[in-house]
């Protein structure tokens, strides 16, 4: 199985395999570019070359990279979102040095324009970006459903798939927006995928965020929990990762965790495979 965590991407796609491995890891994400900014680190293809081949090397399964946070596609300003959907493009060029690997962001907040204008601004910058064919598979994630967050519903990640309509998209299931979007990991997973299967088609599934929720069922807060210490619970962990439909998956521990915590963890979840 696929286990991996947050990495920084401060020394480079090499160094990030090796720290990866290090852990325990056989999977990484790391942010494109300054997560809470836009400025993205000068690019090595030597350095990515050589990350390639220790993924190789080492069997690494998909990576799971990560788009800024300050990306919002369907942001009211008009330049702002153009600025967006730049930003998103220009990382989908980037991520061409790696090769078939996943990347994944937050669909956006529609910021009071409503759902529908923000699902088709969200379609429209993905449906420019994706005209360039990179090798990589772009994945809108799961969102908790704050605010004006696009993607708290399967309802929403579905009509946004609709309107790309392209094969290349398709979602990462963070199990903390999940729970507190007011699906019941817990109690009901199997409703939970039979529901995403229903709305989104299982097909479309590629990886997941392992997270546990500071808050309760349905809170719409979005505040991670390392595995064990919020209300999503061990047991529920255990069962995600032994799901024949989720084993295969990338997971990727986003926990407010330094590396000896996402060491643990990983540790954690592999004695949990049965
Ligand atoms: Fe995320
Ligand atoms: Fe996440
Ligand atoms: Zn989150």
């Amino acid at each position: 199985m696929y286990f991996g965590c947050h990495l920084s991407a401060g020394k480079g796609a090499a160094a990030m395999v090796e720290t990866a491995r290090s852990i325990g890891a056989n999977t990484f994400a790391f942010f494109t570019r300054n997560p809470r900014g836009s400025k993205a680190k000068q690019e090595d293809p030597a350095d990515a070359a050589k990350a390639v081949r220790l993924l190789e090397d080492y069997g690494f399964g998909k990576l799971v990279a990560h788009g800024a946070y300050t990306m919002n596609l369907c942001t009211a300003d008009p330049e702002a979102r153009a600025f967006a959907a730049d930003v998103l493009a220009d990382d989908l060029r980037r991520m061409a040095a790696l090769p078939g690997n996943f990347y994944n962001f937050h669909p956006g907040s529609h910021v009071g324009q409503g759902a529908q204008a923000g699902i088709e601004q969200i379609a429209q910058a993905l449906r420019q970006a994706l005209r360039h064919d990179y090798p990589v598979t772009v994945l809108l994630e799961t969102m908790a459903g704050k605010g004006s967050e696009i993607g708290g519903r399967f309802e929403e990640l579905q009509a946004i798939l609709d309107a790309v309509g392209s094969a290349q998209v398709g979602v990462c299931l963070d199990t903390c927006h999940v729970y507190d979007g007011g699906y019941d990991l817990v109690s009901d997973l199997d409703g939970v995928l039979a529901e995403f299967d229903r709305v989104i088609g299982l097909n479309r599934l590629k990886a997941l965020h392992l997270n546990d929720s500071k808050n309760p069922f349905g809170s719409h807060k979005d505040r991670h929990a390392c595995l064990g210490e919020g209300s999503l619970g061990l047991e529920t962990f255990r069962r995600i990762v032994n799901h024949p439909v989720l084993k295969d998956k990338p997971m990727i521990l986003e926990t407010p965790n330094e590396l000896p915590g996402y060491q643990q963890e990983i540790a954690l979840l592999r004695e949990m495979e049965s």
